[in-house]
């Protein structure tokens, strides 16, 4: 039998997980600037957790969860998302005593049962910052100023920001009405998902992914031009700090986000080359979430970075990431110094230095060959004369040139490494 990785997911190999431990290190050094701490939770909750908090009316929910229950017949589900999970542990560990805002980011594994496409995989990865107790447009702007520093410091040229904002419940009402009235001639054209989204939650039809509904509601009235004084002061609010930031937008009235939970301000960071859906991140003001799984009323507003779109668009733009090279010498054995060459490796891997020895009991000729093909700087023998003299010669395997050693010199050297 011939095993292969499920559909949908993916094997990161090195060199590839070199650019990912720095696009992590790169994001966490951000996050901290700006005074985000990390969070890091179970991969899978209970169902209903999800379905309470990203909604039983998303695609999320009703099509991609992968659900089991346990061997004790609970029903858990491997996260689609990660603001859930958080929001479920700022509940129950009682964050709402710490100072406001709590700041908190992750990175994690997510998992939705899609179709499988360029971009879109079942198990895929997310960087997510949530900033939960603060109500007005200063922390939106925050957030959205943190993400801009974070692919700029990536080295993407170019991000294009949309925002928009979808009202709070009580403006959603009236807004609904008007949608409704003017989808109702339509219905029968929409496909099988929008009819029902009709009657349960209009807004979802404007996000719709099927090129003939959003043809069909090009033109359909936008959540913008019915926001209540609120809304309205609160979207005004962020394009007033964006603008402070020197933080270029688009209006785009018909980002509406996928999730249930958003109120307000909703944005996403988009590109043209990563696939059909071009959303590289997305995010959003989600007041109500709070209550909705338990806790006291508390605003809050997050975003999710898809990290495999984000290495689509690097890719794209050809940025260069500074991925660190250390130098690392080969020690190989001659004679039978095995134990000696062993023990230099030891010392110098204590000191901080990359050193590598064979440990395989190759010949002389096959060890120099290993060495030359695992990338290693330098070369040093180690056979009777070195041990007998202490001193042997270092050979740069780049220019070929040598020089002369005292073994107990060598780690001054080369590079240390400090961690
Ligand atoms: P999309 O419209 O592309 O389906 P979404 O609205 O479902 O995205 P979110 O739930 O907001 O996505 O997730 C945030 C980010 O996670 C997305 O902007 C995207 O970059 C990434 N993402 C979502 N689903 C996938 C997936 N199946 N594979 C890879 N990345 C994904
Ligand atoms: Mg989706």
């Amino acid at each position: 039998m011939k095993f292969t990785a499920p559909k949908g997911t993916r094997d990161l190999l090195p060199p590839e997980t070199t650019a990912w431990q720095y696009a992590e290190q790169v994001f966490c050094e951000v996050c901290h600037r700006f005074g985000y701490q990390e969070i890091r939770l179970p991969t899978f909750e209970q169902t209903a957790l999800f379905q309470r908090g990203v909604g039983e009316t998303t695609d999320v929910v009703q099509k991609e969860m992968y659900t089991f229950d346990d061997k004790g017949g609970r029903s858990m589900t491997l996260r689609p998302e990660g603001t859930a999970g958080v929001v479920r542990s700022y509940i129950e560990n009682g964050m709402a005593s710490w100072p406001s805002p709590v700041r908190l980011f992750y990175m994690i594994t997510a998992f939705r049962y899609e179709n499988v496409q360029k971009g879109r995989y079942r198990e895929f990865h997310q960087f997510g910052c949530e900033a939960i107790g603060a109500e007005g447009p200063a922390i939106d702007a925050e957030l959205i100023s943190l993400l801009d520093l974070y692919f700029k410091t990536m080295g993407l040229k170019e991000t294009s920001l949309r925002i928009n904002s979808i009202g709070c419940p009580q403006c959603r009402e009236q807004y609904h009405r008007v949608l409704k009235a003017w989808l109702k001639p339509h219905l029968t054209k929409l496909c099988a998902n929008c009819q029902e989204r009709f009657e349960r939650n209009p807004l979802r039809i404007i996000d719709c992914k099927e090129e003939n509904c959003a043809r069909l509601t090009a033109d359909a009235p936008a959540q913008m031009d019915y926001l209540c004084q609120t809304c309205g002061d609160h979207f005004n609010g962020l394009q007033h700090q964006l603008r402070l930031l020197d933080l270029p937008f688009v209006i785009d009235r018909r980002i509406v986000r996928g999730l249930d939970y958003y109120t307000r301000t909703v944005f996403e960071f988009v590109s043209g080359h990563v696939g059909t859906q071009g959303t590289i991140c997305g995010g959003g003001r989600y007041d109500g979430l709070i209550a909705a799984v338990g806790g006291s009323a508390t605003p809050g507003i997050g975003f999710a970075l898809g990290v495999e779109r984000l290495f689509m668009e690097l890719q794209a733009q050809e940025v260069q990431m500074p991925l660190p090279q250390p130098a690392r010498l080969f020690i190989a054995v001659a004679g039978n110094h095995a134990d000696e060459a062993a023990r230099l490796c030891s010392r110098l891997r204590r000191s901080g230095i990359y050193a590598d020895v064979d440990t395989m009991g190759r010949s002389l000729k096959a060890q120099m060959k290993y060495a030359g093909k695992s990338g290693a700087a330098a070369v040093l023998v180690l056979g009777d004369d070195e041990v007998n003299s202490g001193t042997g010669r270092l050979r740069d395997l780049a220019s070929g040139q040598e020089i002369e050693v005292a073994l107990d010199q060598l780690k001054n050297l080369l590079q240390p490494r400090t961690v």
